[in-house]
């Protein structure tokens, strides 16, 4: 006993509770911090509160019961946690327990005895982290975002569990990895930079986006976003935030494509084109090695996608433009640069030898494209221009291809063009000419000539044919091949064509009533004017406004005007012939498979072109056509109009060809009103 008093000062002032109780559960000794944690006013207070008969001072009645099992089955119990009821009554507490039994030399339990310590405030500490920890984990891993926390050079301390959403591998095998293992290579150099600055405290505190490579295989962007967190020694590495930008990303780079690329062909888009090519030109790339560019237009696209429609178009520019694309090395630049316009632009061994590649480009497009069952024959006309021989800059060289492009197109078409000043020297002449006609328009300059169609065996005056002249102030005269082509193109020829008219038909009317004939005025009319839906009606306001019959006015058109007018045009044709005017074919035999349009389409006179007229009477091939158009417009009622006959010899043969009416100038040179009227073409004397 002597040992337990010589311990008995340490026993009561333990700063944790101590106790003993015997074998049943009976407290005998409960030392002051015991009574203390207890909230009892004394030692037998506690007792009484405390002892197993005294009910449950554990709020989990079923504790008592454990502990006992557990300190009677291994003699001893560690840190056994529970709630407890306080003697006051209303507050609990958490309390520790440590017990161990006491037994006789025999080994019969003499008592027990144990600490118990109040680990409330740890408790709740404890609770407090638990609940933040798991906050925390709810969090994270719900999150789109995984927070890693990792050392200087990117080894991963902690994963968050979110990493599993984001590259499918789970927080537990990131650990130990490297960041940038995952990282794609081409990410690599700059995210490492940017890692190192976050290391040295230099880094902007921005997002960075990298794409990283997923379990399944897909590479995902990720932003992240890292700080210096080592001082923390809660953290201890650096805290690196990842999030999953992969659909915005690739919204934006789909946008972004669609504004780079056409979305028909897949080839750079203009804009894209003109970007890259001022960038290489600036980089001055262009001034060591020489480049080029080209300029495609396709020659009857026009034709195919307006008879065939839209599908069968795309599906010539997709075919046009894979071949273009298998034609070009992958560091030159492939667009489709409008409607059917492509330009290639080149720096390579292309650009040292353009006109082989501009003729390798005509013969690869040459080359029928098949749709479905149809062949197309949809050539190119290429223009080029060189860097830095003809200009430096991406604008001029465009346009200065785009000009060689022109040429070729007047050429021959299905052919290429290189750009020559000489080129660019037309090309001003030409916009100056533009500009000139749109002031003629205004001015009124043009003036109109006549020139008279007769009977070659009487030489009576049957009709006129009404030729456009251009009163320019500073250059005279000037003929028509010199203008009509451009004003067609500039969409002037409405505007001339309607002052022709409106000088012309009253000048008929006039000679109609002066000579008392039915003299016939004969107007030339381009593709183009037929696409006014108006033409018809002007035409009769002006007739009725002159008392005209509309058999009056005979409308010469050439064949290719058939061939290029639009559907519209051609019922308007149509329909001004059910009116009663007359329909003219102009220039028969020139350029095309003339005479099937004559079945296609209805007329009701043709001339035949000078160019054979000529031949005559010598040329045998001549006369053989001649003389089977002559045979053909007969057979189909059509009359006839020889054109440019200047000797006598051309007008006996046509005469014995049974071809009467003549227009050339054997009888008159085209003539001003005036001039017409003195020379005595009104007078009813014949010629
Ligand atoms: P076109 O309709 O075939 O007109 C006949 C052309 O042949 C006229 O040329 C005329 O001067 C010329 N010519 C007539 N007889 C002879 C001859 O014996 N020998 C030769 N060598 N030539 C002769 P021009 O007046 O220079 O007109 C050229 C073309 O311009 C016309 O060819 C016509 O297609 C077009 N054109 C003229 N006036 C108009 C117009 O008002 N509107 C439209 N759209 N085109 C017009
Ligand atoms: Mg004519
Ligand atoms: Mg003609």
């Amino acid at each position: 006993m002597t040992a337990h008093e010589d311990f008995s000062t340490l026993f009561e002032r333990l700063p944790i509770g101590a106790y003993r109780c015997t074998a049943e559960g009976k407290l005998l000794r409960a030392n002051a911090a015991l009574v203390r944690l207890c909230r009892a006013t004394s030692e037998d207070h506690a007792r009484i509160f405390v002892n197993e008969d005294q009910g449950d001072w554990y709020l989990d009645t079923s504790r008592r019961e454990q502990f006992r099992k557990a300190l009677f089955e291994t003699g001893e119990v560690v840190r056994f946690e529970s709630e407890v009821r306080l003697a006051t009554g209303a507050e609990t507490r958490w309390i520790s327990e440590n017990a161990h039994l006491v037994k006789d030399s025999a080994g019969k339990v003499l008592y027990y005895e144990g600490t118990i310590e109040d680990i409330t405030e740890q408790r709740h500490a404890q609770q407090a982290l638990d609940l933040a920890f798991r906050r925390y984990q709810a969090l994270t891993s719900k999150s789109q975002s995984a927070s890693i926390v990792c050392s200087a050079d990117g080894q991963i301390l902690f994963a968050s569990e979110a990493v599993n959403t984001l590259l499918g591998y789970s927080a537990n095998d990131m650990v130990g990895t490297n960041l940038f293992d995952t990282m794609h290579p081409e990410d690599l150099a700059e995210h490492r930079a940017e890692f190192a600055r976050v290391a040295l405290n230099e880094n902007s505190g921005q997002e960075s986006v990298a794409r990283h490579l997923h379990a399944d295989g897909t590479w995902r962007f990720l932003a992240s976003l890292a700080s210096d967190a080592r001082e923390d020694d809660a953290v201890g590495g650096l805290i690196v935030y990842w999030r999953d930008v992969t659909e915005t990303h690739m919204a934006r780079l789909r946008l972004r494509t669609i504004a780079e690329t056409d979305s028909l062909t897949g080839l750079v888009s203009r804009a894209q084109f003109e970007r890259t090519c001022v960038e290489r030109l600036e980089a001055r790339f262009a001034l060591e090695t020489p480049s080029a560019i080209f300029f495609i237009d396709l020659d009857n696209f026009k034709f195919a996608n307006d008879s065939y429609g839209h599908w069968v178009g795309d599906q010539i520019l997709i075919a046009s433009a894979r071949r273009l694309r298998e034609l070009c090395q992958s560091d030159e630049l492939v667009a489709r640069i409008g409607g059917d316009e492509f330009a290639v632009f080149t720096a390579g061994e292309h650009a040292k030898h353009p006109e082989a590649f501009a003729a390798s480009i005509v013969r690869l497009l040459s080359h029928p494209i098949k749709i479905g069952a149809i062949q197309f024959e949809v050539s190119a006309s290429v223009g080029v221009a060189c860097c830095p021989r003809d200009s430096q800059q991406f604008d001029e060289l465009l346009r200065f291809a785009d000009q060689a492009m022109f040429e070729a197109k007047a050429q021959s078409r299905n052919t290429y063009c290189v750009f020559t000043l000489e080129l660019e020297r037309r090309a001003r002449e030409q916009s100056n000419l533009i500009t000139d006609l749109r002031h003629a328009i205004n001015l009124n300059e043009f003036i109109v000539f006549y020139q008279p169609q007769v009977d070659m065996a009487s030489g009576e005056l049957l009709g006129v044919e009404a030729l456009v002249r251009w009163n320019h102030p500073a250059r005279g005269i000037v003929a028509p091949d010199e203008f009509i082509r451009v004003a067609e193109e500039q969409g002037l020829i409405s505007a001339i064509g309607l002052q022709v008219l409106q000088i012309a038909v009253p000048q008929i009317a006039k000679w109609r009533k002066v000579t008392g004939r039915a003299l016939r005025l004969a107007i030339n009319v381009s593709a183009r004017q037929l696409r006014d839906r108006t033409l018809g009606a002007k035409l009769f306001e002006l007739l009725s406004q002159h008392d005209l019959p509309p058999e009056a006015l005979e409308i010469e058109v050439t064949e290719s005007i058939l061939i290029e007018a639009s559907r519209e045009g051609r019922d308007l044709l149509a329909e001004m012939r059910a009116l009663g005017l007359r329909i003219v074919l102009d220039d028969l035999g020139v350029g095309y498979s003339s005479m099937a349009y004559l079945r296609q389409f209805p007329v009701d006179g043709v001339k035949i072109d000078r160019g054979f007229v000529e031949g005559l009477p010598f040329s045998a091939v001549d006369m053989a056509i001649v003389r089977s158009i002559i045979s053909l417009a007969r057979e189909l009622n059509l009359s006839i109009v020889a054109e440019g006959v200047e000797v006598a010899a051309q007008r006996t043969h046509l005469l014995s060809e049974n071809c009467i009416t003549g227009q050339g100038f054997l009888f008159a040179r085209p003539l001003p009103a005036d001039l017409f009227e003195t020379q005595g073409w009104l007078d009813t004397s014949l010629h």
